[in-house]
């Protein structure tokens, strides 16, 4: 049951016809992992911590640099040099108290989270294409929802995978066609493109969390989004099944 505080904080969001209480009550008993607090982590995590998503663990090991400041929301000048996990635990928890932030300042491995079986969902807010295969397989292993973004210069992408019923990455391009392509660094980065893919990635996550007790419900399960900023172009497609990990 929801308290009358949370009924008041969360008052919007109740309002939507496919949250309700229910699906707010959902939200607040989720457990999440986000991997990556930079660009895409800084939109996702402060959406999620707004939304009331009870405990997160957040991962990254670098240190806030200069280059980062255009895009990565949760930092100024003065925490230059300063990790990225940490500041981001000190921020986010004076906006609700009541969530449990773990701030991890290393790699996500699998091993570093000890009670895997409480996570609902892992989001790859991730830079580079070998966390993001890491990810796909992994979440296949231990059949976790993923949510998987990418920006490449004008266009965000993100996609919701649950392996058991869904295509995931590696059907839609197989990393070894992907391993030595350029960088979203490599090509430019459009600062609004990683907003934007931050918030279609928070959007699919806190759908996935609404109905964690019947996922199948989960309208955009298993469908690529994408928009070209550049020209407002979009498509939706629906990821392939095709690969060994299912
Ligand atoms: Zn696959």
């Amino acid at each position: 049951m929801l308290t009358e505080q949370e009924k008041d904080r969360f008052s919007r969001q109740i309002n939507i016809k496919d949250i309700q209480e229910s699906g707010q009550e959902n939200i607040i008993n989720s457990s999440v992992i986000v991997v990556g607090c930079g660009g895409l982590g800084s939109t996702v995590i402060r959406n999620l911590v707004g939304a009331g998503v009870g405990t997160l663990h957040i991962f990254d090991h670098d240190v806030v640099e200069l280059s980062n400041l255009p895009r990565q929301f949760t930092f100024n000048e003065t925490d230059l040099n300063k990790s990225k996990s940490l500041m981001t635990k000190e921020k986010l928890s004076l906006v609700d108290n009541n969530i449990k932030i773990h701030a991890y300042e290393e790699k996500f491995t699998g091993d570093n989270i000890k009670n895997l079986h409480e996570i609902d969902l892992i989001i790859d807010c991730s830079d580079n294409f070998q966390t993001k295969y890491f990810l796909n397989s992994f979440t296949s292993k231990n059949n976790i929802p993923l949510i998987y973004g990418s920006i490449a210069k004008y266009t965000a992408t993100a996609s919701l995978i649950y392996h058991k019923i869904t295509g995931c990455i590696n059907c839609l391009h197989p990393f070894d066609k992907v391993k030595n392509a350029p960088s979203a660094g490599d090509l430019g980065t459009w600062t609004p493109a990683v907003s934007m893919t931050a918030s279609m990635q928070a959007s699919l996550a806190l759908e996935v969390l609404a109905h964690k007790d019947n996922i199948t419900k989960v309208k955009n399960l298993g469908k690529v989004w994408s928009i070209d900023l550049s020209n407002g172009d979009t498509s939706k497609i629906k990821l392939p099944k095709v690969c060994k990990l299912h």
